[in-house]
């Protein structure tokens, strides 16, 4: 592939100029361009706003033959094909959304070569009549999508990706590209085992987005935090937040409204009308802000988004880098804001000792938790801690240009803090047979005669009230970092505390608890552009 890369240069080059309208190649594009259109196959793990689909477009429009794209973003075809046709490119797609007369134009096209790009969904090649098609027509390349779709670990799992290894034993002379913006190295390594890709070359570009600035805040009030964060250094620009449930996302749309901030929300409980006109105003409007559950913004190309907020912690830091990721694709300095809490703790392990799903299922739900959870937690370099995450290595400097970085977190030795909330769990079970959540045994550390305190005799408790030495927020703090350390547990659906195998070694006094200050105020913000 090295040997004219001339001839493949200017042509690919004068096709980005020609038909795309853009100067030159970004990142490892160019790369990946030549060494498809030369007939390799390709694995390429880049960053969202990245710029995949150039990856396989132009090679698509440079060898002779249509380009076929396996999707699951049924949704977004008709733009995608839409947005191409308005640069000239030949595009079509099969889906489910279609009619009988809409498909048998589209293949008709294909048959008859007259097709740069087809989009497919994944369920198509399932059937016999589909891939029978594709053997009649002249295939250039063929493109699989958010390959991580492949990926039975990963949070996208699609059944229908893993017949998609036959794509290469049907047509192996026929180039193959899987893109993701998903790539640990589990996930890197199932796309190449199961899409059947070995002798693939692999363009793993950079996932770090510099122009991202990362904020993690204790949870407070969170929807007046949003406001807070909004007004000082967003107002007038687009930007999503998330929330975990349906019916925050409503409350806290509304809410931005009533407090002057253009919202709309957007769930996968409102009606398809709704949906599409919101995200459509999204799309158009400069300074929309849409409050979504998670079912908002996979495939979103919307270059201006200047924030993502989450209001509820992500179940995984792929889902968190995903969904952040959104943010700043024109490469302006954007900002990934998030409230997090004890509550999101007690509520995401509880979601999944509840939740369906077998052992294993709950091992690696619980394992992806952990991570997202030590993120929140670490006292060190947010962009770091991501980058690690994903096999890459950071700046042992830190970047600058995240919380942490910008207004390095105090730590304090928590071990007596630590103690008296693990004595004070152990002496309930033990003395009482009781176990009980969070707020019940902050209020006995704190002495407070509640009426349930009294109801249960805690006032009688050795341990009622040596805890005054922090206020209710501080040992809500430390009882949220015990969590994330694996030294303290969630149990059934109320959310009791439990000790865990590590419980004991702080209690013997065999180890340090280090703990992070919470700060008093909201970290401080940042200077330059944004509002
Ligand atoms: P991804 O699929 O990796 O998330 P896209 O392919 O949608 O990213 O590209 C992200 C944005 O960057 C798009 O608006 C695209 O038009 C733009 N883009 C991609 N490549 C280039 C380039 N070489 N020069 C300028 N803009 C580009
Ligand atoms: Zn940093």
């Amino acid at each position: 592939t090295t040997e004219r890369p001339g001839a493949a240069d200017s042509e690919t080059l004068a096709t980005l100029h020609r038909v795309f309208g853009y100067e030159a190649f970004r990142g490892e594009q160019e790369a990946v361009i030549e060494h498809v259109v030369a007939g390799g196959d390709a694995v390429v793990l880049m960053p969202t706003g990245g710029g995949k689909s150039l990856c396989y477009q132009i090679p698509a429009l440079v060898r002779p033959g249509t380009g076929v794209v396996v999707s699951p973003l049924i949704a977004l075809m008709q733009d995608q094909v839409d947005a191409l046709r308005a640069l000239g490119v030949r595009a079509g797609f099969i889906n489910s959304t279609q009619d009988f007369d809409e498909r048998r134009m589209v293949e008709a096209e294909f048959l008859s070569g007259e097709l740069d790009l087809l989009y497919l969904a994944p369920e198509r090649l399932r059937v016999e009549a589909t891939l029978d098609l594709l053997s009649r027509g002249k295939i250039s390349v063929f493109a699989i999508d958010e390959a991580h779709c492949v990926s039975q670990w990963g949070h996208d799992f699609r059944p229908d990706y893993l017949t998609l290894s036959l794509l290469g034993e049907r047509w192996s002379d026929v180039p193959r590209i899987a893109l993701t913006a998903t790539a640990t190295h589990a996930t890197h390594q199932e796309i190449t085992q199961r899409l059947n890709l070995p002798a693939a070359r692999h363009f793993v570009a950079s996932f770090d987005r510099p122009n991202i600035q990362y904020r993690i805040v204790p949870k407070a009030d969170p929807r007046k935090q949003l406001l807070a964060f909004l007004r000082e250094e967003h107002a007038g620009d687009a930007g999503i937040v998330y929330c975990l449930s349906r019916n925050s996302v409503e409350r806290t749309a509304e809410f931005l409204t009533a407090n002057g901030i253009e919202a709309v929300p957007y769930h996968a409980g409102l009606d398809a009308g709704t949906r599409a006109t919101h995200q459509a105003r999204f799309l158009r409007e400069e300074g929309l802000v849409v409050v979504a559950t998670i079912a908002f913004g996979m495939g979103i190309d919307k270059p201006d988004v200047r924030f993502v907020a989450h209001l509820d912690l992500p179940k995984s830091i792929e889902g968190y880098y995903q969904e952040t990721g959104r943010a700043g694709r024109d490469g302006l300095p954007s900002t990934a804001w998030m409230a997090y809490g004890l509550n999101d703790v007690i509520q995401q392990r509880k979601l999944i000792q509840s939740g369906e799903g077998d052992e294993a299922f709950r091992r690696r739900a619980s394992a992806h938790l952990d991570a997202m959870l030590a993120l929140c937690e670490t006292a060190r370099c947010r962009r770091g801690q991501l980058l690690a995450y994903f096999g890459q290595d950071p700046s042992a400097a830190g970047c600058g240009n995240c919380d942490t970085c910008l207004t390095p977190p105090e730590t304090w030795d928590g071990t007596v803090a630590a103690q008296k909330v693990l004595s004070t769990v152990v002496r309930l079970q033990r003395e009482r047979g009781q176990k009980f959540g969070a707020v019940q045994i902050i209020d006995i550390l704190l002495g407070k005669r509640t009426a349930k305190v009294i109801q249960f005799d805690h006032d009688q408790l050795s341990v009622f009230g040596i805890g005054d030495e922090l206020t209710e927020g501080e040992w809500r703090g430390v009882i949220r970092q015990l969590l994330a350390q694996g030294l303290l547990a969630v149990e059934g659906e109320y959310g009791t505390l439990v000790l865990t195998g590590e419980s004991g070694s702080v209690l013997r006094r065999e180890r340090e608890v280090p703990l992070r200050k919470e700060p008093k105020k909201p970290a401080a913000t940042r200077s330059g552009s944004g509002s």
